[in-house]
Protein backbone atom coordinates (compact mmCIF):
# COMPACT_ATOMS: atom_id res chain seq x y z
CA UNK A 1 0.00 0.00 0.00
CA UNK A 2 0.95 3.55 -0.90
CA UNK A 3 2.33 5.09 2.24
CA UNK A 4 0.56 8.63 1.63
CA UNK A 5 -2.74 6.46 1.04
CA UNK A 6 -3.11 4.69 4.11
CA UNK A 7 -4.27 6.84 6.51
CA UNK A 8 -5.35 10.64 5.03
CA UNK A 9 -6.06 13.73 7.21
CA UNK A 10 -9.59 14.36 6.90
CA UNK A 11 -9.69 17.40 3.99
CA UNK A 12 -11.68 19.71 6.34
CA UNK A 13 -8.80 20.24 8.60
CA UNK A 14 -6.40 22.79 8.23
CA UNK A 15 -3.16 23.47 10.09
CA UNK A 16 -1.79 19.84 11.03
CA UNK A 17 1.21 19.64 13.17
CA UNK A 18 4.82 20.13 11.48
CA UNK A 19 7.23 18.34 11.43
CA UNK A 20 11.15 19.49 10.76
CA UNK A 21 13.85 17.88 8.75
CA UNK A 22 12.82 15.03 6.76
CA UNK A 23 9.65 14.28 5.42
CA UNK A 24 8.72 10.27 6.76
CA UNK A 25 6.60 8.66 5.00
CA UNK A 26 3.27 9.87 7.47
CA UNK A 27 3.83 11.91 10.53
CA UNK A 28 2.26 9.19 12.83
CA UNK A 29 2.70 5.51 13.03
CA UNK A 30 0.03 3.52 15.46
CA UNK A 31 1.00 0.05 16.22
CA UNK A 32 -1.70 -1.88 17.52
CA UNK A 33 -6.18 -1.01 16.28
CA UNK A 34 -7.65 -2.11 19.82
CA UNK A 35 -9.58 0.43 21.20
CA UNK A 36 -6.73 2.69 22.21
CA UNK A 37 -5.08 2.41 18.47
CA UNK A 38 -8.38 3.53 17.09
CA UNK A 39 -9.18 6.12 19.20
CA UNK A 40 -6.10 7.69 18.64
CA UNK A 41 -6.01 7.31 15.03
CA UNK A 42 -9.68 8.94 14.75
CA UNK A 43 -8.14 11.70 17.25
CA UNK A 44 -5.15 12.51 15.09
CA UNK A 45 -7.08 12.36 11.66
CA UNK A 46 -9.46 14.40 12.96
CA UNK A 47 -7.05 16.92 13.73
CA UNK A 48 -5.40 16.38 9.93
CA UNK A 49 -2.55 14.64 10.73
CA UNK A 50 -1.27 12.14 8.69
CA UNK A 51 -1.40 8.86 10.28
CA UNK A 52 -1.16 5.30 9.76
CA UNK A 53 -2.01 2.27 11.28
CA UNK A 54 -0.99 -1.31 11.49
CA UNK A 55 -2.13 -3.99 13.23
CA UNK A 56 -1.01 -7.86 12.81
CA UNK A 57 -4.52 -9.39 13.36
CA UNK A 58 -6.58 -10.10 11.01
CA UNK A 59 -9.42 -7.48 12.72
CA UNK A 60 -12.08 -7.16 15.37
CA UNK A 61 -11.44 -9.83 18.30
CA UNK A 62 -14.92 -11.48 18.63
CA UNK A 63 -15.01 -11.88 22.34
CA UNK A 64 -16.75 -9.83 24.33
CA UNK A 65 -13.98 -8.71 26.34
CA UNK A 66 -13.96 -5.30 28.06
CA UNK A 67 -18.00 -4.57 28.60
CA UNK A 68 -18.62 -1.22 30.96
CA UNK A 69 -18.14 2.03 29.43
CA UNK A 70 -18.14 4.75 32.48
CA UNK A 71 -19.15 8.31 32.63
CA UNK A 72 -16.17 10.01 31.66
CA UNK A 73 -15.52 7.88 28.55
CA UNK A 74 -19.05 8.56 27.43
CA UNK A 75 -17.94 12.51 27.75
CA UNK A 76 -14.84 11.71 25.85
CA UNK A 77 -16.87 9.53 23.23
CA UNK A 78 -19.18 12.56 23.21
CA UNK A 79 -16.49 15.29 22.42
CA UNK A 80 -15.30 12.78 19.57
CA UNK A 81 -18.90 12.81 18.42
CA UNK A 82 -19.86 9.32 19.09
CA UNK A 83 -21.58 9.66 22.48
CA UNK A 84 -25.03 8.53 20.38
CA UNK A 85 -23.50 5.50 18.57
CA UNK A 86 -22.82 3.78 21.39
CA UNK A 87 -25.31 4.36 23.66
CA UNK A 88 -27.45 3.28 20.76
CA UNK A 89 -26.16 -0.13 20.91
CA UNK A 90 -25.14 -0.52 24.45
CA UNK A 91 -27.57 -1.39 27.43
CA UNK A 92 -28.21 1.22 29.59
CA UNK A 93 -27.29 0.21 33.26
CA UNK A 94 -28.78 2.33 36.07
CA UNK A 95 -27.86 0.88 39.05
CA UNK A 96 -25.70 -1.30 40.61
CA UNK A 97 -27.14 -3.99 43.16
CA UNK A 98 -25.98 -6.13 45.99
CA UNK A 99 -27.38 -9.23 47.22
CA UNK A 100 -26.76 -11.71 49.89
CA UNK A 101 -29.54 -15.02 50.60
CA UNK A 102 -31.89 -13.15 48.20
CA UNK A 103 -32.02 -9.52 49.92
CA UNK A 104 -30.74 -6.60 48.30
CA UNK A 105 -28.44 -4.95 51.09
CA UNK A 106 -27.60 -1.82 48.50
CA UNK A 107 -28.17 0.03 45.41
CA UNK A 108 -26.33 2.06 43.97
CA UNK A 109 -27.42 4.66 41.55
CA UNK A 110 -25.11 6.03 38.87
CA UNK A 111 -27.19 9.02 37.82
CA UNK A 112 -25.64 10.42 41.29
CA UNK A 113 -21.95 10.45 39.64
CA UNK A 114 -22.44 14.06 38.64
CA UNK A 115 -22.11 13.40 34.88
CA UNK A 116 -25.01 14.30 32.17
CA UNK A 117 -24.33 10.35 31.44
CA UNK A 118 -25.38 9.27 34.74
CA UNK A 119 -25.58 5.62 33.84
CA UNK A 120 -22.99 2.72 33.08
CA UNK A 121 -22.84 1.79 29.19
CA UNK A 122 -22.70 -1.95 28.93
CA UNK A 123 -21.25 -2.49 25.10
CA UNK A 124 -18.92 -5.41 24.15
CA UNK A 125 -16.00 -4.61 23.20
CA UNK A 126 -16.31 -5.84 19.82
CA UNK A 127 -18.58 -3.96 18.70
CA UNK A 128 -17.00 -1.10 20.48
CA UNK A 129 -14.19 -1.20 18.03
CA UNK A 130 -16.90 -1.77 15.20
CA UNK A 131 -18.00 1.45 15.92
CA UNK A 132 -14.26 3.36 16.46
CA UNK A 133 -13.84 1.25 12.94
CA UNK A 134 -16.48 2.88 11.50
CA UNK A 135 -15.76 6.44 12.68
CA UNK A 136 -11.86 6.01 11.14
CA UNK A 137 -13.24 4.51 7.99
CA UNK A 138 -15.32 7.69 7.25
CA UNK A 139 -12.23 9.97 8.11
CA UNK A 140 -10.76 8.00 5.12
CA UNK A 141 -8.55 5.58 7.58
CA UNK A 142 -7.74 2.20 6.36
CA UNK A 143 -6.12 -0.61 9.12
CA UNK A 144 -3.43 -2.42 7.64
CA UNK A 145 -4.23 -5.86 8.93
CA UNK A 146 -1.63 -8.70 9.61
CA UNK A 147 0.88 -5.97 9.34
CA UNK A 148 3.52 -6.79 12.31
CA UNK A 149 5.70 -4.88 13.33
CA UNK A 150 8.94 -6.44 14.32
CA UNK A 151 11.75 -3.63 14.74
CA UNK A 152 12.07 0.18 15.52
CA UNK A 153 15.27 2.57 14.45
CA UNK A 154 15.26 6.31 16.28
CA UNK A 155 16.45 8.83 13.81
CA UNK A 156 17.00 12.38 14.47
CA UNK A 157 14.17 13.28 13.99
CA UNK A 158 12.35 10.59 12.57
CA UNK A 159 11.60 6.69 13.60
CA UNK A 160 12.41 3.88 11.43
CA UNK A 161 10.12 1.36 11.96
CA UNK A 162 10.54 -2.47 10.10
CA UNK A 163 6.81 -4.77 9.66
CA UNK A 164 6.12 -8.18 8.12
CA UNK A 165 3.83 -7.61 5.47
CA UNK A 166 0.93 -10.44 4.86
CA UNK A 167 2.83 -11.78 2.33
CA UNK A 168 5.83 -12.56 4.72
CA UNK A 169 8.30 -9.96 3.60
CA UNK A 170 9.30 -6.88 5.33
CA UNK A 171 8.95 -3.11 4.46
CA UNK A 172 9.72 0.00 6.47
CA UNK A 173 8.07 2.78 7.18
CA UNK A 174 9.62 6.12 8.33
CA UNK A 175 7.49 8.11 11.20
CA UNK A 176 7.68 11.30 12.61
CA UNK A 177 6.52 9.41 15.85
CA UNK A 178 5.96 5.79 16.44
CA UNK A 179 2.81 4.94 19.09
CA UNK A 180 2.74 1.75 20.48
CA UNK A 181 -1.12 0.61 20.77
CA UNK A 182 -0.05 -3.04 20.80
CA UNK A 183 -1.31 -3.85 24.04
CA UNK A 184 -0.23 -6.12 27.25
CA UNK A 185 2.82 -7.88 25.42
CA UNK A 186 3.71 -4.56 23.11
CA UNK A 187 6.63 -5.29 20.72
CA UNK A 188 7.15 -1.14 20.90
CA UNK A 189 7.89 -1.55 24.73
CA UNK A 190 10.03 -4.36 24.14
CA UNK A 191 11.96 -2.36 21.57
CA UNK A 192 11.97 0.37 23.69
CA UNK A 193 13.42 -1.59 26.55
CA UNK A 194 10.94 -0.03 28.49
CA UNK A 195 9.73 -2.65 31.60
CA UNK A 196 6.71 -3.49 32.63
CA UNK A 197 6.37 -3.91 36.34
CA UNK A 198 4.14 -5.40 38.75
CA UNK A 199 2.52 -8.90 39.42
CA UNK A 200 -0.40 -11.10 38.72
CA UNK A 201 -3.25 -11.31 41.27
CA UNK A 202 -2.93 -15.11 42.82
CA UNK A 203 -6.40 -15.66 41.78
CA UNK A 204 -8.21 -16.34 38.78
CA UNK A 205 -11.54 -14.46 37.61
CA UNK A 206 -14.24 -16.31 35.32
CA UNK A 207 -16.20 -15.13 32.76
CA UNK A 208 -18.82 -16.01 31.01
CA UNK A 209 -21.45 -14.71 28.43
CA UNK A 210 -24.92 -16.33 29.24
CA UNK A 211 -28.24 -15.76 27.76
CA UNK A 212 -30.95 -15.83 30.87
CA UNK A 213 -34.63 -15.63 30.79
CA UNK A 214 -35.03 -14.53 34.40
CA UNK A 215 -36.79 -11.76 36.19
CA UNK A 216 -33.67 -9.99 37.13
CA UNK A 217 -33.94 -6.00 35.73
CA UNK A 218 -31.88 -5.36 32.62
CA UNK A 219 -31.26 -1.76 33.87
CA UNK A 220 -28.96 -2.84 36.48
CA UNK A 221 -26.02 -4.98 37.20
CA UNK A 222 -26.51 -7.57 39.99
CA UNK A 223 -23.44 -8.73 42.54
CA UNK A 224 -24.84 -11.97 44.58
CA UNK A 225 -22.60 -12.55 47.54
CA UNK A 226 -22.17 -16.20 47.95
CA UNK A 227 -21.61 -17.93 51.49
CA UNK A 228 -17.79 -18.07 50.61
CA UNK A 229 -17.99 -13.94 50.40
CA UNK A 230 -17.21 -14.10 46.97
CA UNK A 231 -19.69 -12.58 44.63
CA UNK A 232 -21.03 -13.40 41.22
CA UNK A 233 -21.83 -10.32 39.46
CA UNK A 234 -24.53 -10.43 36.36
CA UNK A 235 -24.02 -7.37 33.84
CA UNK A 236 -26.50 -7.29 31.37
CA UNK A 237 -25.99 -6.74 28.16
CA UNK A 238 -28.76 -6.88 25.12
CA UNK A 239 -31.25 -9.31 24.02
CA UNK A 240 -31.34 -11.59 27.83
CA UNK A 241 -27.28 -11.82 27.63
CA UNK A 242 -25.87 -11.39 30.57
CA UNK A 243 -21.78 -11.25 31.48
CA UNK A 244 -20.84 -13.45 34.37
CA UNK A 245 -18.22 -12.27 36.62
CA UNK A 246 -16.54 -14.14 39.57
CA UNK A 247 -13.97 -12.37 40.58
CA UNK A 248 -11.16 -13.73 42.81
CA UNK A 249 -12.38 -17.24 41.47
CA UNK A 250 -9.20 -19.34 43.10
CA UNK A 251 -6.15 -21.20 41.45
CA UNK A 252 -6.25 -21.96 38.04
CA UNK A 253 -6.56 -25.65 36.79
CA UNK A 254 -5.63 -27.18 33.73
CA UNK A 255 -8.22 -27.19 30.76
CA UNK A 256 -10.54 -24.82 30.14
CA UNK A 257 -13.49 -23.64 32.68
CA UNK A 258 -16.37 -26.00 32.73
CA UNK A 259 -19.97 -24.89 32.31
CA UNK A 260 -22.38 -26.92 34.91
CA UNK A 261 -25.61 -26.04 36.84
CA UNK A 262 -25.62 -25.91 40.27
CA UNK A 263 -28.10 -26.41 43.55
CA UNK A 264 -27.74 -23.58 45.99
CA UNK A 265 -27.67 -20.76 43.07
CA UNK A 266 -26.15 -17.35 44.66
CA UNK A 267 -29.34 -16.05 43.10
CA UNK A 268 -31.86 -17.84 44.33
CA UNK A 269 -34.88 -16.08 44.94
CA UNK A 270 -34.55 -14.82 41.52
CA UNK A 271 -36.88 -16.74 39.03
CA UNK A 272 -34.17 -17.92 36.13
CA UNK A 273 -36.28 -20.09 33.70
CA UNK A 274 -32.91 -20.81 31.58
CA UNK A 275 -29.75 -20.48 30.75
CA UNK A 276 -27.16 -21.52 28.27
CA UNK A 277 -23.68 -19.95 27.78
CA UNK A 278 -22.88 -17.62 24.08
CA UNK A 279 -21.82 -18.06 21.70
CA UNK A 280 -21.48 -21.58 22.15
CA UNK A 281 -18.87 -22.17 24.78
CA UNK A 282 -17.78 -18.51 25.52
CA UNK A 283 -15.92 -18.60 28.92
CA UNK A 284 -12.83 -17.76 29.65
CA UNK A 285 -10.39 -18.04 33.03
CA UNK A 286 -8.09 -14.93 33.01
CA UNK A 287 -4.99 -13.92 34.82
CA UNK A 288 -5.02 -10.11 36.40
CA UNK A 289 -1.80 -8.41 37.06
CA UNK A 290 -1.13 -4.44 38.27
CA UNK A 291 1.41 -3.53 35.96
CA UNK A 292 2.30 0.21 35.00
CA UNK A 293 4.52 1.26 32.43
CA UNK A 294 6.70 4.16 32.81
CA UNK A 295 5.50 6.90 31.06
CA UNK A 296 8.63 8.48 29.75
CA UNK A 297 9.00 8.94 26.11
CA UNK A 298 12.36 7.83 24.71
CA UNK A 299 13.07 9.33 21.31
CA UNK A 300 9.79 9.74 19.25
CA UNK A 301 8.83 6.74 20.41
CA UNK A 302 5.77 5.96 22.84
CA UNK A 303 4.01 3.34 24.61
CA UNK A 304 0.53 4.19 23.86
CA UNK A 305 -1.19 1.28 25.98
CA UNK A 306 -0.42 2.27 29.42
CA UNK A 307 -2.15 -0.44 31.18
CA UNK A 308 -2.47 -0.49 35.13
CA UNK A 309 -4.29 -3.89 34.53
CA UNK A 310 -3.55 -6.65 31.93
CA UNK A 311 -6.17 -9.73 31.85
CA UNK A 312 -4.48 -12.69 30.22
CA UNK A 313 -6.74 -14.84 29.30
CA UNK A 314 -5.71 -18.45 30.37
CA UNK A 315 -7.80 -20.89 29.13
CA UNK A 316 -10.66 -20.81 26.87
CA UNK A 317 -13.61 -23.32 25.89
C1 LIG B 1 -10.64 -12.44 27.64
C2 LIG B 1 -10.52 -10.99 28.03
C3 LIG B 1 -11.52 -10.41 28.80
C4 LIG B 1 -11.42 -9.08 29.18
N1 LIG B 1 -12.41 -8.53 29.94
C5 LIG B 1 -12.32 -7.26 30.34
C6 LIG B 1 -13.32 -6.66 31.18
O1 LIG B 1 -14.30 -7.31 31.54
N2 LIG B 1 -13.18 -5.37 31.54
C7 LIG B 1 -12.10 -4.62 31.14
O2 LIG B 1 -12.02 -3.44 31.48
N3 LIG B 1 -11.15 -5.14 30.35
C8 LIG B 1 -11.22 -6.43 29.95
N4 LIG B 1 -10.24 -6.96 29.17
C9 LIG B 1 -9.09 -6.10 28.84
C10 LIG B 1 -9.37 -5.26 27.62
O3 LIG B 1 -9.76 -6.13 26.56
C11 LIG B 1 -8.08 -4.49 27.28
O4 LIG B 1 -7.81 -3.62 28.37
C12 LIG B 1 -8.18 -3.70 26.01
O5 LIG B 1 -8.37 -4.53 24.90
C13 LIG B 1 -6.89 -2.88 25.81
O6 LIG B 1 -7.01 -2.19 24.58
P1 LIG B 1 -5.72 -1.80 23.77
O7 LIG B 1 -6.19 -1.14 22.52
O8 LIG B 1 -4.80 -1.01 24.63
O9 LIG B 1 -4.99 -3.17 23.46
P2 LIG B 1 -5.52 -4.45 22.69
O10 LIG B 1 -7.00 -4.52 22.68
O11 LIG B 1 -4.78 -5.60 23.27
O12 LIG B 1 -5.07 -4.21 21.19
C14 LIG B 1 -3.72 -4.33 20.81
C15 LIG B 1 -3.69 -4.52 19.31
O13 LIG B 1 -2.31 -4.47 18.91
C16 LIG B 1 -2.11 -5.47 17.95
N5 LIG B 1 -0.68 -5.82 18.00
C17 LIG B 1 -0.03 -6.43 19.01
N6 LIG B 1 1.28 -6.54 18.73
C18 LIG B 1 1.45 -6.01 17.48
C19 LIG B 1 2.58 -5.84 16.63
N7 LIG B 1 3.83 -6.24 16.98
N8 LIG B 1 2.39 -5.27 15.42
C20 LIG B 1 1.15 -4.86 15.05
N9 LIG B 1 0.04 -4.98 15.83
C21 LIG B 1 0.20 -5.55 17.03
C22 LIG B 1 -3.04 -6.61 18.32
O14 LIG B 1 -3.36 -7.41 17.18
C23 LIG B 1 -4.25 -5.85 18.85
O15 LIG B 1 -5.23 -5.62 17.85
C24 LIG B 1 -10.31 -8.30 28.77
C25 LIG B 1 -9.33 -8.88 27.97
C26 LIG B 1 -9.42 -10.20 27.60
C27 LIG B 1 -8.33 -10.80 26.75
Amino acid sequence: MNTEQALQPAATHANPPRLTGTHPDCQVLIVGAGPTGLVLATELLGRGVRTRIVDKGDGVALESRAIGIHARTLEVLDMMGLADRFTERGQVVRYLRFYSQAQCLASLEFALCGSRFGFLLDLPQDETQRLLRARLAELGGVIEQRAELVGLASGSDAVTATVRTPGGHTETITAGYVVGCDGAHSRVRHELGLSFDGHPYPQDWLLADVLIDSDLAENAAHAFFRPDGLPVIFFPMRGHRWRLTLPFAGARSEGPPRWRRSSGSPTSGHRGRSSCPIPPGWRTSAAIAAQPTPTAEAGCCWPGTQSTSTLRPAARA
